[in-house]
C-alpha cells in the first residue's frame, strides 16, 4: 500500500486486501492511492503502475464529460455517488459495473480522500435488451440497498412507476416495431426528466420505475411527476407514425408509504390504478386511505343498492326566490341518504358512485317521481311553485328518458309547465346534436329546462342558441366573491346580459351574503337561491318556508 494512504490500521489492510469486492482509493483529484487484488483482477489494472493516476473506470470515454462531473458534484455535496458506470479494461474489452464511491473528510471538513467499491457484476440478465436499461430484478436487488441507505441517513426516497396508456393499443395499431421504439424513446425521455444521479428502470413490459433518492420533501417528487407528465406525452414521431402518447404516474415514499421494497412498489402500484381510474396523463402519490376507500366505495355502491326500497333516500327541498317581489317561486330537489349506520350522506359522497353503478338511472327516476307529486301538492295548495329537478348524465342519455318524464308528470298530474329539468352544462356539450335533439323532445311534453352550474363548462354559444333553454343558473364559484372581485363581477355581468339576449332568465346559486345578493339585484339578476334565504329542508320545513314567504333583502 502507498505511504501517501493515511488509514494505517491492520485490519483494515487485511480486510481490504482480501475482500471480494474490487476497492480502490483515490487522492481529491481522482489520482489513485490505493487498490485491492480484487480491483486489479476486474480492471486489468496493474496497480503499482497505475498508483498517482487517475483510473480508466474515473475517466471512461464510455461516460463523457457530464458524467464525471456530475460524479463529483454527488461527491462534493452529498459525501457519496452511486450509479453504473462503464469504463475499457486496459485490453480493450468493456466492463459495465455498479460503482458506489464515498468521500472521506478530515477534522477541519477537508475531503482527503475518495473510496470507492464495485459491487457484484452485473451480468446481461439485469438488463433490459431493448432499451439498455437496468430491468426489474435490478430494481429489486437496488431497492433493498438504497432503502438501508435512506433509512440510515434519515432521507426521504420516492419510487415512481411510469407506465405508458394504451401501450397494447399502439402495439396493435402500429406494429410491434413502433411499440419498440416508443419504449426506446420514452426511455431516452426519462433520462432528461431526472437528475443525472437518478436511475430510471424498465420494470415491466410497459412500465419503468424511477428512484429518487434524497429528495427534500413530497413536492420534489411532484416536479419530477409533473416534468415526466410533460415529456413522454403528446404526439411523437415514432418511425412513420404519429402516435398520440401518455403516461400514468404512481408515486410512492420512502418512508411514509412503505418501509420495505415489497411495500413501496405494491403501493407505487396501487397509486398507478387510481391515477389510471382518474384518467389518462395523470399522477396519483400512494394514499394509506386508498385501500380503505376503495374499501368504503364498495361497501356503500352494496348498501347504495338496496337504499331505495329500504326508503332511505329523501328528496330535500331548496327554495329558489325572486328578491324583487320576495317570493319562493321555485325549489330545487336535493336528494339525500340516510344511510342506517352512517346518518345523513351528502350527493357528493354518493352520486358518483350511483353514476358509475348505473343506480342513479332508477334512484333518478325515483326523484323525478316524488318531485312531481310533491310539486303538484303545493300547487293544489294554491302554491304555484316550479319544481327544478336534477337530471344526471346517464340518465339524460337513457332511451326512454323522455317516457320516463311523460310517465311522472302524468302520475302526478302536475301541469308540466309547473317542472323544471336541470341539466349540468359540462353535460349537454359533450354531444351537442344529441342533447338537441333530447331536449327538443321534452321541451314539446311542456317541461322548463334549465343549464346547471353554468360557466364551468365549455359552451358553445351557437348550441347555447339553438338548445329550447329557460333558464341559466350562474355556478356559484363566480359568485363567491362578488361584488369584491372585480373579474368575477364582469363574468357574471357577462352571463345575465347573454341570457337576456338569448330570452332565458337568469339564477344565481350559492348565495351566502346580502352584498353578493344586492349586487345581483342592481345588476338584473333577481331569482337566487343560497343558504342566504334557506339551505336545502325537508318538506315539512318547506311548508314552513312557503307559509312565510318573506324573501327580502
Ligand atoms: P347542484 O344541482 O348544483 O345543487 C346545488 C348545490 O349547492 C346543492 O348541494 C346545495 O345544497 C348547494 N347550495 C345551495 N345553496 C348554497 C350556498 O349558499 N352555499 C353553498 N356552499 N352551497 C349551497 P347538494 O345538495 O349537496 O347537491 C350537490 C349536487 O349533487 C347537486 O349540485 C347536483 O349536481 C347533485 N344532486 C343532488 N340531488 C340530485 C338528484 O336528485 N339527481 C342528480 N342527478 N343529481 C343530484
Ligand atoms: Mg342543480
Ligand atoms: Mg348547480
Amino acid at each position: 500500500m502507498d505511504s501517501a494512504f493515511p488509514i494505517k490500521n491492520a485490519f483494515f489492510d487485511v480486510s481490504f486486501s482480501s475482500a471480494v469486492e474490487p476497492i480502490f482509493i483515490t487522492d481529491p483529484q481522482g489520482k489513485l492511492l490505493a487498490a485491492n487484488p480484487s480491483f486489479a483482477d476486474k480492471t486489468e489494472i496493474d496497480v503499482a503502475e497505475a498508483i498517482g493516476e487517475v483510473p480508466t473506470i474515473l475517466k471512461s470515454s464510455l461516460m463523457g464529460e457530464d458524467f464525471y462531473q456530475t460524479l463529483m458534484r454527488s461527491l462534493t455535496r452529498r459525501g457519496h455517488w452511486r450509479g453504473e458506470a462503464q469504463f475499457e479494461r486496459s485490453d480493450g474489452t468493456l466492463c459495465r459495473e455498479w460503482l458506489s464511491i464515498s468521500s472521506s473528510r478530515n477534522a477541519d471538513g477537508d475531503i482527503t480522500h475518495f473510496i470507492g467499491y464495485m459491487s457484484q457484476p452485473l451480468n446481461e440478465h439485469y438488463y433490459d435488451l431493448l432499451t439498455k436499461l437496468p430491468n426489474r430484478l435490478l430494481l429489486q436487488d437496488r431497492l433493498d440497498f438504497m432503502i438501508n441507505h435512506a433509512r440510515r441517513n434519515n432521507d426521504l426516497m420516492a419510487l415512481l412507476l411510469i407506465d405508458i396508456d394504451r401501450f397494447k393499443y399502439i402495439n396493435e395499431a402500429f406494429g410491434y416495431d413502433t411499440g419498440d421504439t416508443l419504449l426506446k424513446t420514452i426511455a431516452e425521455r426519462l433520462h432528461f426528466c431526472v437528475r443525472d444521479v437518478d436511475v430510471v428502470f424498465r420494470s415491466g413490459d410497459d412500465e419503468f420505475a424511477v428512484v429518487l433518492e434524497e429528495i427534500g420533501n413530497l413536492e420534489d417528487a411532484a416536479k419530477v411527476a409533473e416534468r415526466i407528465l410533460n415529456t413522454c406525452s403528446g404526439a411523437m414521431q415514432i418511425n412513420e407514425h404519429t402516435v398520440q402518447v401518455s403516461v400514468c404516474m404512481g408515486i410512492s415514499i420512502f418512508p411514509t408509504d412503505g418501509d420495505c421494497k415489497a411495500e413501496l412498489l405494491q403501493n407505487a402500484e396501487t397509486a398507478i390504478l387510481r391515477a389510471r381510474e382518474l384518467g389518462y396523463n395523470t399522477y396519483q402519490h400512494y394514499m394509506p386511505s386508498m385501500n380503505t376507500r376503495a374499501l368504503e366505495r364498495l361497501t356503500l355502491e352494496n348498501d347504495l343498492r338496496n337504499a331505495l326500497n329500504r326508503n332511505e333516500m329523501i328528496v330535500f327541498y331548496q327554495p329558489q326566490v325572486e328578491i324583487s317581489s320576495g317570493k319562493i317561486i321555485g325549489a330545487e330537489a336535493l336528494l339525500r341518504w340516510k344511510h342506517p349506520d352512517l346518518g345523513m350522506i351528502q350527493p357528493s359522497r354518493f352520486i358518483p358512485i350511483a353514476e358509475d353503478s348505473g343506480l342513479i338511472v332508477p334512484i333518478g327516476e325515483w326523484v323525478l317521481r316524488t318531485a312531481c307529486m310533491q310539486a303538484k301538492k303545493w300547487h293544489n295548495a294554491g302554491m304555484p311553485v316550479i319544481i327544478s329537478i336534477n337530471l344526471s348524465a346517464k340518465q339524460f342519455n337513457q332511451k326512454n328518458i323522455v317516457a320516463v318524464v311523460e310517465s311522472a308528470l302524468k302520475n302526478s298530474n302536475i301541469p308540466p309547465s309547473q317542472v323544471e329539468l336541470e341539466i349540468t352544462e359540462t353535460m349537454s356539450m359533450k354531444n351537442p346534436e344529441n342533447t338537441l335533439k333530447i331536449l327538443e323532445k321534452l321541451k314539446k311534453l311542456g317541461v322548463k329546462i334549465a343549464i346547471d352550474d353554468f360557466g364551468t363548462g365549455y359552451s358553445s354559444l351557437s348550441y347555447l342558441k339553438r338548445f329550447p333553454i329557460d333558464t341559466l343558473k350562474i355556478d356559484r364559484t363566480f359568485l363567491i366573491d362578488i361584488p369584491e372581485n372585480s373579474r368575477d363581477t364582469e363574468i357574471v355581468k357577462a352571463i345575465i346580459a347573454m341570457a337576456r339576449s338569448l330570452n332565458q332568465s337568469v339564477i344565481a346559486e350559492g348565495i351566502e351574503r346580502e352584498p353578493q345578493a344586492k349586487y345581483l339585484l342592481e345588476n338584473g339578476c333577481s331569482m337566487m337561491q343560497g343558504y342566504l334565504f334557506s339551505p336545502p329542508v325537508p318538506i315539512q320545513e318547506f311548508w314552513k318556508l312557503l307559509d312565510e314567504q318573506k324573501f327580502r333583502l
